[in-house]
């Protein structure tokens, strides 16, 4: 048993991470995995974007740097072109200083791209997307079409509101859905059409508030109902807010009354952890498709193997503690790096390999702290500096959350390990306290003044502010989603973008692995629900037997 250096809990180093450390060459971890990956989190920003300048144009950007941060930016054009050369920031290595203290150096003096969109078109709010297209405020999917709020939502289209779903359309409100068409908050539904408020149904049309359904059409609340009464069911329901908000209290009771899946998996073999779409031997891993022998990996999409400790890296092989290591073949400590080989304790390098400690390479073979060296000059000082990181017990440790760009309010780590102001100064972390700018406005009207049925909204909603039911914090509404709420008959929103992700967080289980009992045989389980949550769990093999 070791004990996490961070937070003082105690924790394992299995024998398949031990063969792992050994093939990686680094030691066992001074910290829990829930740890390092709040290391690896603290240096992901999402979701505060900035108006402000590129630091080489001057060019007016939306920046996921503010324009108080001390890091320098660039927009992602003038980033990529020739002008701009990382290795004019080259430095040499000094032994007689820490390799954290001289990388944070570099860190801030090189420019770091402003904001990542790649490939998209009219989706410049879109941070992290892949092939985007008129999309608004989406962080983080691959391939989409007019998705506007949404997170990780892949090859989808026309879905507001979503979180994880893939191959969706007309969605609002969907978390973790595959293959749903013109369906309303549904959690966990495959391959359906026409839900509300739907749990694990799959292969399912024209229900409401059912749990567990396989091939069933027009049942409301399990029960089956007349195409009338769907129909006048589904009508009344879309048109109200207070409707839509009493239903899901009663689907979450509704699903109390049935077993719940101790943890969600399609096509995975011998795997621990929650969300996982055709993987095998995968421990510990949650939100990911196509992991092979991996650990302690988050969202992943389009497969990884043989890697422990990663996030957002599709592709990667021999990887470990990286944060978007994107077709990444053997590397240890990288963040945002894509298509990189043997390349370790890098940042914002592509088309790479044989990087030790970089700063936005591109193309680059052989360099260290930015600067060119031989192979066999680059060979000789890598073994040297690793030695000397070995001596420190700073090798195979992720970058200090310290050397994080971003204030750590600013990151996905807040998300998911929360802190409060003092306790993250107490860590020597950065914090901000800038307030992102009210949106200008003619007048902000709360959100208790907006008419229920969407026929109600005048156009002139969009020169206001709503007023959020929530925070109080004001959020205007685009004209794209205006659009989307009276095609579908949907009321307006009456919280603010971030208060309905956070929603959206609060209804998914935590990406935490608890020991219990199958309620049905007894047989301990591993289970993303706490011992103390009141939902009656099987075990897989109890919850193939249930039938509805
Ligand atoms: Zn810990
Ligand atoms: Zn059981």
């Amino acid at each position: 048993m070791r004990i996490c250096k961070s937070c003082n809990a105690g924790f394992e180093a299995t024998d398949s991470d031990q063969r792992f450390y050994k093939k990686m060459d680094v030691p066992e971890p001074h910290y829990c995995p829930a740890c390092r990956n709040q290391f690896r989190l603290s240096f992901r920003n999402e979701r505060a974007l900035y108006k402000r300048k590129c630091d080489l144009s001057g060019k007016s950007i939306i920046s996921f740097y503010s324009p108080f941060s001390p890091y320098k930016v660039a927009a992602q054009d003038v980033w990529w072109c020739d002008q701009f050369d990382a290795m004019s920031y080259a430095r040499d290595y000094d032994f007689s200083r820490p390799f954290f203290e001289q990388f944070k150096d570099l860190m801030k003096a090189v420019p770091h791209m402003a904001m990542i969109v790649s490939h998209g078109e009219n989706s410049e709010y879109c941070p992290y997307s892949v092939y985007y297209k008129n999309s608004y405020m989406c962080v983080s999917g691959v391939v989409g079409q007019n998705i506007m709020y949404s997170y990780w939502t892949n090859d989808s289209r026309d879905c507001t509101d979503c979180y994880a779903c893939s191959g969706c359309e007309l969605c609002y409100e969907c978390v973790e859905c595959v293959s749903l068409y013109n369906s309303i908050f549904c959690k966990d539904s495959h391959h359906s059409s026409n839900l509300a408020f739907c749990v694990d149904c799959d292969g399912c049309k024209n229900c409401i508030g059912c749990f567990g359904l396989k091939n069933k059409e027009y049942y409301v609340f399990n029960q089956k109902v007349t195409k009338e009464e769907f129909d006048r069911q589904m009508a009344e329901l879309r048109s109200d807010r207070g409707k839509l908000n009493e239903m899901m209290s009663r689907l979450k009771a509704h699903v109390l009354k049935f077993p719940q899946r101790d943890l969600h998996k399609v096509n995975t073999e011998n795997s621990t952890g929650d969300y996982l779409i055709n993987c095998r031997n995968a421990r510990d891993c949650f939100l990911s498709f196509g992991l092979e022998d991996c650990a302690y990996c988050w969202n992943i999409p389009q497969g990884a193997r043989d890697c422990a400790d990663i996030n957002y890296s599709p592709k990667a092989e021999l990887v470990y503690n990286s944060m978007s290591a994107v077709n990444a073949y053997n590397g240890i400590c990288n963040v945002f790096c894509w298509d990189v080989k043997d390349v370790s304790y890098s940042v914002e390098s592509f088309y790479s390999n044989d990087l030790y400690g970089c700063v936005g390479i591109k193309r680059g073979k052989y360099c260290i702290l930015n600067k060119q060296y031989s192979k066999e000059d680059y060979f000789s000082l890598r073994t040297k500096i690793v030695e000397s990181m070995k001596k420190a017990g700073e090798w195979g440790e992720f970058f200090p959350t310290s050397l994080s760009p971003f204030a750590y309010n600013e990151t996905i780590a807040q998300d998911f390990y929360p802190l409060n102001r003092e306790e993250a100064l107490a860590r020597g972390w950065q914090w901000t306290d800038e307030e992102l700018p009210l949106p200008k406005v003619e007048k902000i009207i709360p959100a208790s003044r907006l008419p229920d049925a969407v026929t109600a909204i005048p156009d002139d909603v969009l020169n206001w502010a709503i007023q959020c039911e929530v925070t109080d914090r004001p959020f205007k509404i685009i004209s794209q989603e205006l659009k989307f709420y009276r095609t579908q008959h949907l009321p307006l929103p009456r919280r603010h973008p971030d208060q309905r992700y956070q929603d959206r967080l609060a209804w998914l289980n935590p990406r935490k692995l608890y020991n219990r009992n199958c309620d049905k045989c007894q047989r301990a389980i591993q289970t993303t629900y706490s011992p103390d949550r009141p939902e009656i769990v099987y075990c897989e093999q109890c919850n193939l037997k249930e039938v509805y």
